[in-house]
């Protein structure tokens, strides 16, 4: 099969278009023939090493198909089955084995290709909005990179539950985007903890912050006390060492740094939250903005777009 190899870890040219083995089903496996891998950010920190992965690596944490075997020992997914997955790695190839427990069935009206757009940044989106802090009628929230894959979904999801949302962005372009998706108020990144103050005297209930080092002390000084901070990405960097009196001094503010696989625990939490997502998008209440649809050989060019700020909301890779 082709897929994208990385062999030693480092900037976009590492991710090499190529031949590699076809990956085989073991026992509780299927194979899936993929028909878009979903490009995340996670995928570029996996590229460069910092969330160190065996090496040579197919990258791709997200995608779906068509499922083309089944393993021994596998009961509940059927050749033909259309489904989707998160957090497995390959999916920059054409064909990608998953455990059979992670396959996510797709309902009808949703092809895989749509699918792919809005897994695994969705379920983030949802634990982070329902769970890490659920959201209220009258809550106000700031999303940071509100033009983004995950910050456009984190403002859909944030007004279906009935907040009001401040997002910020780095240009009118994006401010346009993240409007269109809801946001109530949009600003710059300079001095955003005085523009939010300004907005909310008090504070925001939440902060959602993907952006990390460059944001992380106005995202403090935006939360109300015993408000929630919660980082959940590193764009610009990870957040250095950090003093907890600093959580005392902003008022009793709770601080996180939540990832996906603790909020997909048990298959049942994973399918409810997918059942969520995946409804929203075929009803219309979910919209995902497709910056682009590039063909796999093209993933160095992807990476170089999402770490240039240059995209906005889902960059898809068709094998
Ligand atoms: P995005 O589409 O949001 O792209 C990143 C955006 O971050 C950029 O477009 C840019 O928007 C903003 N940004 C601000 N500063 C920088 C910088 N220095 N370099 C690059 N981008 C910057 O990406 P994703 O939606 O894929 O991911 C967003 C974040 O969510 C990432 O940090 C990712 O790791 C995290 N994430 C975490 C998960 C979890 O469970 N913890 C799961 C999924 C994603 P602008 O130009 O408007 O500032």
């Amino acid at each position: 099969m082709r897929a994208i190899v990385v062999s030693a870890f480092g900037g976009s040219s590492v991710l090499d278009y190529t031949e590699a083995p076809d990956p085989v089903p073991g026992p509780g496996e299927v194979l899936v023939d993929v028909a878009a891998a979903g490009v995340n950010y996670i995928d570029v920190y996996h590229r460069e090493g910092r969330y160190p992965m065996p090496l040579p690596l197919v990258p791709g944490s997200e995608g779906a198909g068509t499922v083309a075997q089944v393993g021994p020992g596998v009961a509940d997914v059927v050749v033909g089955d259309a489904v989707g997955w998160v957090s497995v790695p390959g999916a920059y190839a054409e064909k990608v084995v998953i455990p059979a427990d992670k396959a996510i069935p797709l309902p009808p009206g949703v092809r895989p290709e749509q699918a792919a757009t809005v897994l695994l940044q969705g379920l983030t989106a949802h634990y982070l909005t329902t769970s890490t802090h659920p959201v209220r009628p009258g809550d106000t929230v700031l999303v940071h990179a509100a033009a983004g894959g995950m910050g456009l979904l984190l403002t859909q999801m944030a007004k279906l539950h009935g907040a009001r949302v401040i997002g910020t962005v780095s240009t009118p372009e994006k401010e346009k985007m993240a409007r269109e998706a809801g946001a109530d108020e949009v600003i710059g990144y300079d001095d955003f903890a005085t523009r939010v103050r300004g907005l909310v005297p008090d504070g925001v209930d939440a902060v959602y912050d993907g952006v990390g080092a460059a944001t992380f002390d106005g995202s403090l000084a935006s939360v109300r006390p015993r408000g929630l901070l919660a980082v959940y990405g590193a764009a610009s960097g990870p957040v250095p060492p950090f003093d907890l009196q600093r959580l005392n001094q902003a008022g009793s503010v709770f601080l996180t740094r939540p990832s996906l696989g603790p909020y997909m625990a048990t298959r049942e939490e994973l399918l409810g939250r997918a059942s969520d997502v995946l409804g929203w998008l075929a009803s219309g209440q979910l919209h995902v903005h497709v910056f682009a649809r590039l063909p796999l050989a093209e993933a160095a060019r992807a990476h170089d777009d999402l770490e240039g700020r240059k995209t906005m909301g889902k960059l898809l890779l068709i094998p």
